[in-house]
């Protein structure tokens, strides 16, 4: 579905449905929206708590379910200043990465209703997701999670002073709400082979887009050596 600005909008789901003929049930019934949340396309905006209600709502009329990608979700909810638990109230099934801005070294979980996470326990042994001695793992990504909220701050206002920084000579592609800095170029392979042989890392998203990712790797020292 293509949306204005990145946001999926109760409009745009509406219109798709109706773009399709569905008066019978011999056609395909829709049966669930997937947002992301922050969204990694946008430079990591942060999809509104507002809009997500909407969508709830729309789902209950046409009895659908909610998934949220939320692989960077506590990232969004840094940045909003609300507790998960309320951010992700009207979502019916989540993921969350924990390799990512997290920072542990592996895993990510999926969030959901008793009957949601049964029955992904089957598809994850059918795919050969099932590990043993996981709990090792597990402890690494639990302590990591219980300081998260300290951890991404820094990543936040890191991406808030490299954006300053790039501002300088590029123009940003989104407004900076998390921890992906996008810049607009002429030749994005070619800025990031330049960056590269300064020491900086960082991807070319499109032919004219450039990726900035602030983590626990980068410090605040390193953004001053930059300047
Ligand atoms: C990284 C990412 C994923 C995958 O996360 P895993 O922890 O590797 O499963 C899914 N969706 C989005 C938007 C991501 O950025």
């Amino acid at each position: 579905v293509k949306t204005q600005s990145g946001i999926l909008t109760e409009q745009d789901v509406i219109q798709a449905i109706n773009h399709k003929a569905r008066w019978s049930n011999l056609y395909s019934t829709p049966k669930i929206i997937a947002i992301e949340s922050s969204i990694s396309t946008y430079g990591g905006i942060v999809f509104p708590l507002a809009e997500i209600k909407k969508l709830k709502q729309l789902c209950i009329e046409k009895n659908m379910s909610l998934f949220l990608d939320g692989a960077r979700v506590l990232n969004s909810c840094i940045s909003l200043n609300i507790p998960p638990q309320e951010y992700t109230k009207d979502i019916d099934l989540l993921n969350i990465c924990l390799s990512k801005g997290i920072g542990a070294p592996f895993g990510s979980v999926l969030v959901g209703s008793q009957h949601h996470i049964e029955n992904a326990k089957r598809y994850r042994k059918w795919y050969g997701g099932a590990l043993h001695q996981s709990g090792l793992l597990a402890a690494i990504a639990l302590n990591k999670l219980e300081h998260y909220d300290s951890r991404l701050h820094t990543d936040h206002q890191n991406a808030v002073h490299l954006a300053s920084i790039l501002s300088r000579y590029f123009q940003l592609a989104y407004p900076v709400e998390t921890n992906i800095v996008m810049i607009k170029v002429p030749d994005a392979e070619h800025v990031v082979q330049k960056l590269k042989s300064h020491g900086v890392l960082a991807t070319a998203w499109t032919a004219d887009i450039v990726r900035f990712v602030t983590s626990s790797n980068i410090s605040e020292t390193m953004l001053y050596q930059l300047e």
